[in-house]
């Protein structure tokens, strides 16, 4: 089957429309990845194409596994092919990997599986409406408890840290499948520090001051962080971060970076049904 490769796919969510349109305006260099947001969303979107993925979950997994490990996700093999082809398109990638071997390298962030970095953005993108999906049919398996710093579904480190409501309740969101865990103020999500010399922040110098950089200087790590009303929708948590890149900027100017690993490396498989 043949993809025009100008296809472009749009969302239906109209306050999601008007945020792609303004972090477009804003960032206009980032096109190209906000048109990979665009379509991973309007695939999630898309009257249940992987809504029927059927998860087939290990009751007696480790105690630190996030639930998808060594899980089983059958996935439509039509839809899975045609999203693949769509995104691959799109992100103007190509790999020798077939796209159930390219979904599950990305559901499980197994970069040596994936060549080049185009195509890790591009897996990375294809994997979201499983992933979301995974979240949403996980969310009530989330333990109410979960002292780890990566997700405790598909194994990420947070994407960013939220404030929560009026008594600022500190939740860690996972850019990938949306899930969000309740941790203490002063512990660091990469290392478990928790000493508050070795934790502290930055904050833009001027404009905006709501948002800033969670930094811990004994693993070097950073999380950006913002105050919410609510928990984030999923795609505000993508787009945020989208959005905020001066602060990640200023953060590894300063020498903080993100882990290289995955939170938990992630064993889990994907089949065609
Ligand atoms: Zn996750
Ligand atoms: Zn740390």
């Amino acid at each position: 089957m043949l993809w025009p490769l100008t296809r472009r796919r749009h969302v239906t969510n109209p306050q999601l429309a008007q945020r792609i349109d303004a972090v477009r305006d804003q960032n206009p260099e980032s096109e190209r990845w906000l048109a990979l947001v665009e379509a991973a969303f309007a695939e999630s979107g898309s009257d249940g194409a992987w809504g029927d993925a059927v998860l087939t979950i290990l009751e007696a997994r480790p105690v630190r596994a996030p639930i998808l490990h060594q899980s089983q996700i059958a996935v439509r093999r039509r839809v899975l092919h045609r999203w693949v082809r769509e995104i691959l398109d799109l992100a103007s990638a190509d790999g020798s990997l077939e796209p159930v071997e390219l979904l599950e390298a990305a559901l499980c962030q197994d970069d040596s599986r994936l060549e080049t970095p185009e195509l890790r953005v591009a897996a990375q993108m294809a994997a979201l409406p499983l992933l979301q999906t995974c979240g949403r049919a996980l969310a009530a398996q989330v333990p109410s408890s979960w002292w780890e710093g990566y997700c405790p579904v598909c194994g990420a480190w947070p994407t960013l840290a939220e404030f929560r409501g009026l008594e600022r309740k500190r939740w860690l969101r996972c850019g990938r499948c949306a899930t969000g865990w309740e941790v203490a103020w002063l512990r660091c999500p990469f290392c478990d520090e928790t000493q508050h010399a070795n934790l502290g922040y930055l904050a833009p110098e001027e404009g905006e001051t709501t948002r800033k950089v969670e930094v811990c200087d004994t693993c070097k790590g950073y999380v950006k962080a913002e105050p919410t009303v609510k928990h984030l929708a999923a795609w505000e948590i993508v787009l945020d971060d989208l959005a905020t890149v001066p602060l990640e900027v200023a953060a590894l100017d300063r020498g903080y970076h993100r882990p290289e690993r995955p939170g938990f490396a992630l064993e889990a498989r994907i089949v065609e049904a």
